[in-house]
């Protein structure tokens, strides 16, 4: 029995919630005048890098904010950047502070990290927002894992109770969705590179969370019937690399960009066996940049002491 699985749209839920936060922004600035700010570092000139610094600043301009991005050259050293995140803590129209990462070699990213005061790190690396995490305190969650969380919730997907796999173990995703999932009540599985027999734990998950960068990793027969799918992957595909299914599926992106944009999940064959799934693109890609709009708004009423 073939089953259509429920596309879980990031673009449609992330748009959501970026209304949500423009009415809010309005009510905020109409009784108390203040306007959410965040400020990027941006160091060096990482293609990637401006790409993303990018996006979110054209995210803040969608919901309202004020958002500024501190361009430094690739050869400052890390005292330079401590000295503008001292100069932006500091600041009262900065409420949240983001370091784009990755930091050229020179600099300590620890320092850097450390440095940000904890209450305006709406990117939620800070040790203090790990360890509240870890201790179920309330604080400022990475924005990808929280999107993740956000998706299942707002499709009604129950977490409590519900075998959970996380493929990946990073600081800024696996561990911090590992946890969220967790403090929601599922029993948790993480795997990693040093993981034996992947498939069993995927097979197992009821919810299964693929946050690894390999094409395709997660096939057909590695998960569950009926589990709910979350495809946190990107992987850029050019078309030389491409095989005939993709050539054809993704025949418009190939003919205007030359590349495409897959998942860590073999997509057409999972899709049958689930009953929800997340595409990508248009899944947790667009969420990551509304959470880390919610959290500069959430880290913009606990600076002002609004709820
Ligand atoms: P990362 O730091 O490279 O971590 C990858 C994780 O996958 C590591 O824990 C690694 O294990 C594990 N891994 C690698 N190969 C594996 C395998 N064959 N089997 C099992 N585990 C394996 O990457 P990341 O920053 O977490 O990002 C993961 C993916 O998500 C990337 O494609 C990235 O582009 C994407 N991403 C998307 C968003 C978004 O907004 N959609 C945000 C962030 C990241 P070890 O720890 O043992 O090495």
């Amino acid at each position: 029995m073939i089953t259509i699985a429920r596309l879980i749209s990031g673009t449609r839920i992330s748009q959501d919630i970026k209304n949500e936060i423009t009415e809010e922004v309005k009510e905020m600035k109409r009784t108390k005048g203040i306007v959410p700010g965040l400020a990027a570092i941006l160091v060096g000139d990482n293609p990637a890098s401006k790409v993303y610094v990018g996006s979110k600043q054209k995210g803040c301009e969608q919901v309202g904010f004020k958002s500024e991005t501190i361009k430094m050259d690739k050869s400052v050293s890390t005292e330079d950047v401590l000295k503008e995140l001292d100069r932006l803590n500091s600041r009262e129209d900065v409420h949240g502070i983001l370091v784009q990462l990755p930091l050229p070699e020179q600099i300590d990213k620890s320092k850097v990290l450390e440095a940000i005061y904890p209450g305006k790190d709406v990117d939620g690396f800070h040790p203090v927002n790990i360890g509240k995490l870890v201790t179920r305190q309330e604080c400022l969650v990475p924005a990808a894992p929280l999107g993740i969380i956000e998706m299942l919730k707002r499709e009604n997907i129950v977490i409590k109770g519900r075998n959970a796999t996380v493929v990946g173990r990073s600081e800024i995703v696996g561990k911090p969705t590992a946890l969220i999932l967790l403090n929601e009540g599922a029993t948790v599985t993480i795997c990693h590179i040093g993981t034996r027999d992947l498939k069993i734990h995927t097979r197992d998950a009821d919810i299964l969370i693929a946050a690894v960068g390999v094409p395709y990793l997660i096939k057909g027969d590695m998960v569950k019937r009926g589990a709910v799918v979350i495809d946190v992957g990107i992987n850029r595909i050019t078309k030389d690399k491409a095989d005939q299914e993709l050539l054809e599926w993704r025949k418009e992106d190939f003919e205007k960009k030359g590349t495409t944009l897959i998942g860590d999940v073999d997509f057409l064959r999972v899709e049958p066996e689930v009953s929800y799934i997340s595409p990508v693109p248009g899944g947790v890609g667009p969420m990551t940049v509304a959470m880390l709009l919610s959290n500069t708004l959430k880290a913009t009423k606990n600076i002002i002491g609004i709820k």
